[in-house]
């Protein structure tokens, strides 16, 4: 049972400190540093633990497999959430490294963008480019 608490531990340290969404490869690659006896599927296992205890979000971009990031707390201040409705934020996806980064920024319910007599309810948003490394990395 300790055994299993750390590795819990080092699962959401690498999420946490990743400050990105991480595939359940990733995490593994970051947490197996702390404690060597994880593997994919103990991984498997402490995602869906701290998804029930709502410490991470799955983060699902079409065409991709799924990735996990820290569940954002309620801390307003650093978010710019127009519309103050459940929390939600977008995400940056990075052509030249594959990684995947949240934006804590929101344009709104764009509701303009729909024809007249539509309701907008919801919207996902990724931004796809460079990220500041290989942008920095593809300068030089
Ligand atoms: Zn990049
Ligand atoms: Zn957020
Ligand atoms: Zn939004």
């Amino acid at each position: 049972m300790e055994r299993n608490t750390r590795q819990r531990e080092a699962v959401l340290a690498a999420i946490e400190h990743a400050g990105r969404a991480l595939t359940p490869g990733e995490i593994l690659a970051l947490a197996q540093g702390k404690v060597a006896s994880l593997n994919l599927s103990t991984i498997y296992r402490h995602i869906n633990a701290l998804q029930d205890e709502a410490r991470i979000v799955k983060v699902l971009l079409p065409g991709h497999a799924a990735r996990f990031e820290a569940a954002c707390g309620g801390d307003e201040s650093e978010h710019d959430h127009h519309g103050g409705a459940a929390h939600h934020h977008h995400h940056f996806h990075c052509h030249g490294c594959d990684r995947v980064y949240a934006l804590h920024a929101c344009p709104g319910s764009m509701q303009d963008l729909a024809p007249a007599g539509f309701v907008v309810s919801a919207h996902e948003i990724t931004l796809r480019g460079l990220c500041a490394d290989c942008s920095a990395r593809r300068a030089t």
